[in-house]
């Protein structure tokens, strides 16, 4: 029989009595051993085969697939599957972060990490806690993404911020327990990194990394904290630092080997801004790492090499954060590639033989299973559209790159592009079908460095610092390339798709699998999805009002098995780079939505307005209009400090307010106090106060030079994620 613990301190940890172990695997009977004290409570909320009755940590489980084996909605019956609640939430920015599970309540993070607790079964707020990142994070603010998932331990709700703190909550009430500021010179020293991803949690102890390898120097690193006192047990640094200060460990005296020049002056990335998987197995932790910053590795890594660990999978012992192995993605990554989306584990039947593996499918277009006992390579196959690479080279591991694609020759066009074939939004993997269930993306970008005085480029402080140049020579190559996207349905073991289904715009919802046969995708046209995980038929659908781009959870709650989502604008990156998300028609102004449902609920959504593009202001008589200096200059302002959140060309597409229909550029006094000043800090408008007078007035006539018709979006390259 099972009950839940409500002894003080553990009043979420469920516990097993008797025999009713519910882990059939032999192999994980160990972590299934109720005992006296009841076990490690993380077995019990992280284990991989029970009856999906909790949601407990990002992946779900230690496995990072996503899939709940809850079958009480299931293909025959999803189809009365109905909105038992909604609650909107008056949080601005953000709301694409996946909720979490436990105890009757539901915890989400939402905006500038504003964590609410909710009872799962009514949708009533229980608590709210408001960490103030606005007042704190100063520069940071910019680019104001927010917060993408939390944690859960015993009694706590651990979270971090966009200005670099770690912090813990009482599950019970939301009393700030801890706080840790996580970032220092070491790491960030440009101070410009921030914490965007969901923490890891295992045996009292909690993993964080942080991202911003495009913005100023940045140096990745995963760090270990314990969860009782937020203390630092240990750091672990993806790429090396300043030789004359010695190396911190063997790993990063080997990797030193691999860059040239004066690499650690830009940072020079490899950030950990999302993949954490912890190996209860092999007590090892996978952490995927990003891009090199800047993209350009002309600049940061002049004779080429390697450069590690950027764009790798790194195995780290999880109790001392010593080196084990490394799978490197992209040997001297140059192109926004990451490989710090989700990483799943598995047991995979491989040649007749089961095979203990993790899969990744990166932004650069492979899907790579990795055995997880040596790091060794099992199979990297193309998911779609990758023009970067032959293949990879399974014997040595490395791709077979073509000729052209590290800009030497000129801009070159390439898919994926910085938002990859795969970006953060989770994957997941059913083992009952044996399929990865992936929200795919078909995008390309340009990349060149001409131009670029590679030899003493510098950052530019508050700004995307990517080190590429001119890329019109192939301006007309990616204005004609047509971006889409789609849920793919991927068997790891056949390599191949099992089926493919095209979904709206470019970039979609996580994904959710259940034992009950069934994928769940939010999309951005609006909808909430049930698809048979087998075939790929939509099944169900739920018009949320505004876009759905959160991960989706499910779980058990007295014998009812309801899935809560995030609905919102688009926001991030992709609200700010790709202008033809715009055309759904989400605004600013839309709701961010709270969806919890179940079968046969019968709730109703509030009033919403409808979809449709932002109304530019006209310009009063006589308004100024910009000289042909001012709209350059003011073009060239508003693309590296606006448009990451504004949208580019001042088209937004809900990520930030469309500044075509803003009053505020239309009066210099009201524009500077904004701009320069930081009056709109706390709804996270960050200020810019190193623009001078003329900038800002270059700046707002770019802006009403677009909203009269003045110029025009296109889908153009941002800064990716
Ligand atoms: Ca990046």
């Amino acid at each position: 029989m099972e009950f839940f613990d409500r002894s003080p301190g553990g009043i979420w940890r469920r516990r097993l009595a008797g025999i009713a172990c519910p882990i059939a695997a032999a192999a994980l009977l160990a972590s299934c051993n109720p005992g006296p004290g009841g076990g490690k409570p993380d077995s019990w909320l992280i284990s991989p085969d029970d009856k999906g009755e909790y949601w407990a940590s990002y992946g779900r489980t230690y496995n990072e697939d996503h899939f709940s084996s809850a079958d009480q909605i299931d293909t025959s019956n999803v189809a009365r599957l109905g909105l038992e609640w909604a609650y909107d939430i008056d949080v601005p920015l953000r709301a694409d972060s996946q909720p979490l599970f436990a105890d009757g309540k539901v915890y989400i993070a939402t905006g500038l990490s504003v964590v609410q607790a909710i009872e799962a079964k009514t949708g009533r707020t229980i608590w709210r806690y408001d960490p103030g990142v606005a007042k704190v994070a100063g520069k940071k603010l910019y680019p104001s993404w927010g917060i993408r998932g939390l944690a859960l331990w015993k009694d706590k709700v651990i979270f971090g911020t966009q200005d670099g703190r770690l912090m813990a909550l009482d599950a019970r009430d939301g009393k700030e327990l801890w706080s840790t500021q996580t970032l220092g010179p070491d790491v960030d020293q440009s101070g410009e990194a921030t914490i965007t991803g969901a923490p890891r949690v295992f045996d009292g102890k909690v993993l964080i990394g942080f991202g911003g390898a495009e913005r100023g120097s940045v140096r990745g690193a995963i760090s270990c904290y314990d969860a009782e006192t937020g203390k630092r047990l240990w750091r672990f640094y993806t790429v090396p630092g300043d030789p004359a200060k010695g190396f911190e460990n063997a790993a990063m005296k080997m990797a030193a080997q691999s860059w040239s020049g004066e690499w650690w002056k830009f940072g020079p990335g490899g950030t950990v801004w999302n993949a954490i998987t912890y190996d209860p197995e092999f007590r090892r932790i996978y952490v995927g790492t990003g891009n090199g910053g800047p993209w350009n590795w002309k600049i940061r890594n002049p004779k080429g090499g390697d450069a590690l660990f950027l764009n790798s999978i790194i195995a780290l012992d999880a109790d001392t954060g010593e080196y084990v192995w490394h799978y490197q993605e992209n040997p001297n990554e140059a192109w926004d590639y990451n490989a710090a989306m989700d990483i799943t584990l598995a047991e995979l039947e491989i040649d007749g033989k089961p095979r203990k593996v993790l899969m990744q499918a990166p932004k650069n277009g492979f899907l790579y299973v990795i055995d997880r006992a040596t790091g060794k390579l099992v199979s990297a196959e193309k998911l779609g559209k990758v023009t970067w690479a032959e293949g990879v080279d399974l014997k040595s591991g490395r791709p077979i790159e073509k000729p052209g694609i590290r800009y030497e020759n000129g801009p070159v066009v390439l898919w994926p592009g910085t938002f990859g074939i795969h970006n953060w939004q989770p994957m997941s993997f059913s083992p009952r079908t044996g399929l990865l269930y992936i929200p795919a993306i078909r995008q390309a970008d340009a990349y060149s460095s001409e131009g670029v005085d590679t030899a003493n480029w510098k950052p530019t402080e508050n700004a995307w610092n990517t080190g590429m140049g001119d890329v019109s020579a192939v301006k007309q190559e990616l204005a004609s390339a047509e971006f889409s996207s789609s849920l793919l349905a991927w068997d790891p073991v056949r390599k191949k798709a099992a089926w493919q289904i095209p979904t709206p715009g470019i970039v979609n919802g996580g994904t959710m699998a259940t034992g009950g046969g069934l994928v769940f995708q939010g999309l951005i046209d609006g909808t909430f999805n049930a698809f048979d995980a087998a075939s790929g038929a939509r099944l169900w659908s739920f018009d949320a009002g505004v876009s759905v781009l959160g991960a989706p959870i499910t779980y058990v709650l007295d014998g009812v098995q309801y899935v809560t989502v995030l609905a919102g604008p688009p926001s991030g990156a992709a609200a700010g780079s790709l202008t033809s998300q715009a055309k759904f028609g989400w605004r600013y102004e839309h709701p961010r939505r709270l969806l919890t449902f179940r079968l046969d609920g019968k709730a109703r959504l509030p009033e919403t307005a409808p979809p449709g593009p932002a109304t530019p202001i006209a310009d009063p008589p006589g308004a100024a209009r910009a000289s042909a200096d001012q709209a350059a200059q003011g073009a060239a302002l508003y693309g590296n400090r606006c448009g990451a959140c504004h949208g580019v060309g001042a088209v937004a597409s809900g990520g930030a307010p469309d500044l075509r229909a803003s009053g505020i550029p239309l009066d210099p006094d009201t524009f500077a106090n904004v701009v320069q000043g930081g009056l709109l800090l706390s709804r996270g408008m960050p200020g810019f106060p190193d623009l001078d007078g003329k900038e800002l007035e270059a700046l707002r006539l770019y802006i009403r030079g677009q909203a009269t018709g003045g110029g025009k979006a296109s889908q153009g390259q941002g800064a990716g994620p």
